[in-house]
Formats: C-alpha cells, sequence, structure tokens
C-alpha cells in the first residue's frame, strides 16, 4: 500500500528519493492519525521547509499548491502540520533523525515501512489553519499603477491608492 502510494508520488516527482518518501509517509500517516474518510478541501498543510517533501504532501494528502491548501511557512524544520478543518483535528509530524549507516534505497525503505516513532515525533501544531471558506482568496482588483489584476489579501494602501503588493513595495 504505501510502496503503491510511493510509486504514485513519485510520478509527480519526478525521481524517487528519501524526501520524497517522507512526505509520502508524513501524509499517509496523517490521514489515519486525523481520520479522514474523503480527501477534500477541508484538509490543510503548513510545511516548514521546503524539499521534496511537499510533493508526497501534495500526492498523497490532496492538499496542493493548486487548490490553494499546501502552505509553506519555512523554518528550516522537516517538520508537517496537518489540519481536517471539517473535524477540527490536528497534528504535527517531526521527521527524526536517520540511521547514518544505510545506502538511499534502504534509507527510502525504512523512512517508508519502520515503526511510525522511528520515523517521527508527534507534537501539537504550530500553526492556526486559515478559515475553510471558499472564495477567501478575495476578489481581485486591477492596480492603478501597474494596470494588473490582484487578489485581494496582496493588495495594499499605498499615497491613498490601493495598489498591488509589488507597486506597493517599488
Ligand atoms: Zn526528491
Ligand atoms: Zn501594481
Amino acid at each position: 500500500m504505501i510502496h503503491e502510494l510511493f510509486r504514485k508520488a513519485g510520478e509527480l516527482h519526478g525521481h524517487y528519493c528519501p524526501g520524497l518518501a517522507t512526505g509520502v509517509r508524513a501524509a499517509a500517516e496523517a490521514l489515519r492519525i486525523l481520520e479522514v474518510e474523503k480527501k477534500g478541501h477541508a484538509l490543510y498543510c503548513i510545511a516548514e521547509n521546503r524539499a521534496c517533501y511537499q510533493d508526497g504532501i501534495q500526492m498523497i494528502f490532496g492538499t496542493t499548491l493548486g487548490n490553494g491548501n499546501l502552505e509553506l511557512r519555512p523554518r528550516g524544520k522537516s517538520a508537517f502540520n496537518f489540519y481536517d478543518r471539517s473535524t477540527g483535528k490536528s497534528v504535527r509530524l517531526v521527521a527524526r533523525d536517520k540511521p547514518k549507516d544505510m545506502s538511499r534505497e534502504e534509507l527510502t525503505e525504512y523512512i517508508l515501512t519502520a515503526p511510525l516513532e522511528a520515523v517521527f515525533d508527534q507534537t501539537p501544531v504550530r500553526f492556526e489553519a486559515p478559515e475553510d471558506k471558499p472564495g477567501r482568496r478575495g476578489s481581485p482588483r486591477i492596480c492603478p499603477r501597474c494596470g494588473e489584476k490582484c487578489s485581494e489579501p496582496f493588495l495594499r494602501v499605498s499615497d491613498g491608492e490601493i495598489v498591488c503588493l509589488d507597486c506597493a513595495e517599488a
């Protein structure tokens, strides 16, 4: 089962590596821990590092850059905050140190199949997930300075005008 998920995630990721295995295993465990019955918009993930993991999470947990339910808050930690906003359940999984004396293949297998507590620590989540409401990205407006359409959370008031973030910072 986990190997099938890993194979699937590798199609998205482009190669098979221990980092991808970490994301796949974390996502699979999160689905189990949160007792998710049906993947959907209520799921949310905040990853604390930019790495191969994310593709495992996108493929298996179903939170993606495209559906806006995967967020990166770089903290340099191999840690993932998983949420099911329909039940209020959440969990944070933090990758533990890996055994040093393994080949890449052995390490990948270890990450996929070793007991959960050997691979991850579980802690409470570090962040609040945003509310699950469609349209939260806000309605776009045309920035009067650059003429480009920009969604509401990225608009700023600058010299009395509502402009896009780029123009506000320029
Ligand atoms: Zn990779
Ligand atoms: Zn602008």
